[in-house]
Formats: structure tokens, sequence, C-alpha cells
């Protein structure tokens, strides 16, 4: 029977991670549906999680000798990194390598939603500029927009440093002020959207950031006002928003992320004044290629040096032996 480290890969993965991995640990892969269903024999082998989308209490405690769960995305809300902290499993994500990818769909996205561009590829598709005639104007422009960041991490640093050339005004809300940059620090999250027309979302799920994109933070934004969420759609009142959508409190919204994915409430997509993406900021072959890469570095890290390359901060590394 095989003796060598056993790699467990919950439900679907990129094949680079497992491609990279089948090289020197045995691959154990299994559905979420079947639950965590592994003879004990394997089981007991298995010592590294790879994992994109999720692994709870349950799946963390049904394979006593896990050291270590590498997650598939920086984003790693999915996984319930407090047990696997208690039980000193390290955690890994895949922080950087995306923030490029990330921040230019932002981009795309604001742009999107601004001058719709979507739908005025949908005229020319659909014959109506010979039809029709020419594609009505954008009610909105890019020109003179004052943007609120919530969220200047890794991807929301990106983010501000594109939008300098297009010569907007640029500020940010995060719980502590970032050192020595050149865009306006709010300390809170209504603060800034009173003084901004257009608010883009990128900070993590988390318990405070639940649902706090409410009726007040966008009507704040006003009627010219525009909101971009590539976060998480955990961060958002969905009924709110498309209240505001649709009376015209809030001028459009550009959206790459939902509450329940893939679930889109009916009522956003009735909307006119709406962009809508299937949660793919970072989905580019070349970016996803090298968040595979760095899922399975982390793992082949841990068992060939005793480090892991990116550990979360609720877990930090204590070097194995
Ligand atoms: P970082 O951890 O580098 O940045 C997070 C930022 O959010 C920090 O500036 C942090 O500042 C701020 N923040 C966190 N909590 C709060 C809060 N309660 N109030 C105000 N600000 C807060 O993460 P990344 O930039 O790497 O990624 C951010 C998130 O983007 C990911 O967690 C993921 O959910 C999402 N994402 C979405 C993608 C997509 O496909 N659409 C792709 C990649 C990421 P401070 O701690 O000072 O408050």
């Amino acid at each position: 029977s095989d003796t060598r480290i056993a790699v467990l890969v919950l439900g679907k993965i990129h094949p680079r991670v497992l491609e990279k991995l089948g090289k020197q640990f045995d691959i154990i892969s299994v559905e979420r549906d079947d639950g965590p269903k592994v003879d004990a024999e394997t089981a007991a082998r298995i010592r590294a999680i790879a994992v994109a989308g999720g692994l709870n209490a349950a799946w963390i405690d049904a394979f006593a000798n896990v050291e270590v769960i590498a997650n598939f995305g920086v984003g790693y809300d999915g996984i319930d990194v407090r047990h696997a902290a208690s039980k000193g499993i390290v955690v890994t994500n895949t922080p950087d390598v995306l923030n490029d990818e990330v921040a230019d769909t932002a981009i795309a996205l604001l742009l999107n939603t601004l001058r719709q561009f979507p739908k005025a590829e949908s005229w020319l598709r659909e014959g109506r500029w010979v039809k029709d005639g020419a594609f009505p104007l954008s009610p909105f422009s890019m020109k003179g927009r004052r943007i609120g960041i919530y969220g200047l991490g890794r991807i929301g640093l990106e983010i501000a440093r594109r939008l300098g050339p297009f010569k907007v005004q640029i500020g940010y809300h995060t719980r502590s002020p970032r050192d020595s940059l050149p865009y306006d620090y709010y300390s809170t999250l209504k603060e800034m959207a009173q003084s901004v027309d257009t608010l883009i979302s990128i900070v993590p799920k988390t318990p405070e950031t639940h649902k706090v994109i409410n009726a007040e933070i966008l009507s704040a934004l006003g009627p010219q006002g525009v909101f971009i969420n590539v976060g998480r759609g955990w961060s958002v009142d969905d009924d709110a928003l498309i209240a505001a959508l649709r009376n015209g409190t809030l001028g459009a919204a550009g959206l790459d992320v939902f509450y329940d994915e893939p679930n889109v409430p009916e009522g956003y997509l009735s909307l006119p004044n709406i962009s809508v993406l299937p949660h793919v900021a970072s989905a580019s072959v070349p970016t996803r290629d090298a968040m595979a890469d760095l899922v399975a570095d982390n793992i082949i890290a841990w068992f060939n040096n005793g480090n892991v390359l990116t550990p979360v901060p609720e877990t930090p590394v204590k070097l194995k032996a």
C-alpha cells in the first residue's frame, strides 16, 4: 500500500494543483457532497488539505493528522481558521499573485458601470446600430469622480494606483490609516460615503463587514453615485441596494460578487443601471495558474522545508521541527 504523505483535495480545484502535488504526494480527491468519508488507513496518512471554497470544523476534525490547509484564493472566509488555529493547523491563502488582475477588473467594472460598454456591445451585436442608430449617451462618466475605496489592503492599494492617471480624487477607509500615501483617509465608512460619489468595496468577509453597505451609505453617495463591489457580496444589503438603484437614490452599481453565489437576486437582473460579472476578478489563465502554484508550493514547502510561504495571520507559523 501507498506510504507517501497523502493530501486531501476537497471538491473541484485547478488541475495544476493536482499535477504539482501529485509528483510528491498521494492525492485523495473527495467530493464535498459525500462528506469526509475516507477509510481509516488512508485518513491517517492525510497530513495536508488543498481546497477551493470552504472547509468547516467537521471536515477539519475528520482528519486527525492534518498539519496544513492550503486555500485556493486570497479570501479564506470559507475556512474555519479559528478551529484550525486551535488545533495547531497552519492555513495558507494566495495573496499578492492576484492583486493586479483583481485591480484591473475593478477598473474595468467601474468603466463598464459608468459608460455602459457591455450594453453598447450588445446594441451593436443585436443589429440595433443599423436599425435604431447611435447607442444612447451614458448618463455617467469617470471624469471628475471622487472615489472612496473601502479596504486599502494589497488589492485596494493597486486599485488606488490605477485610479491615479484617471485624474479623479482618491480616498479610503480602513480601521487604521496606512502610512505616507497621497490619499485622503476617512476614519468611518459613513464619513467617506458622504464625501465621495463613487464607492469601491474590497474588504474581506468578516463579522464586522456584514451588510455594512446599507441604505444610509448608499444614499450618502447620491443620485450620481456609483457603487462597485469586487470584495464580497456579504458586505452588501442587497434589498437596500436594489431599492436605491430602482428609485434613483443611487445612480448605478457594478458587482462581481454576491451574497449567495451563484444565485443572483432577480431584483438586480431587471435593473438597467447595473453591470454584473460572475465572480471573475482573478479569473484569467495566467493568474489562476499563479494561484494554483502557490497552493501547491505552500504544501510542498511545509513538508520539504518545514515552513509555508503564505500563512494567514490567524495561524502564524511555528517552524515545523
Ligand atoms: P488585505 O487583507 O490585504 O486587505 C484588506 C483591507 O480591508 C485592509 O486594508 C484592511 O484594513 C481592510 N479592512 C478589513 N476589515 C475592515 C473593516 N472592518 N473596516 C474597514 N476596513 C477593513 O486583503 P486583499 O486586498 O488581499 O483582499 C481583500 C478581499 O478581496 C479578500 O479577502 C477577498 O474577500 C476579496 N477578493 C475578491 C476577489 C474577486 O474575485 N472578486 C479576488 C480576490 C480577493 P484594516 O485592517 O486597517 O482595517
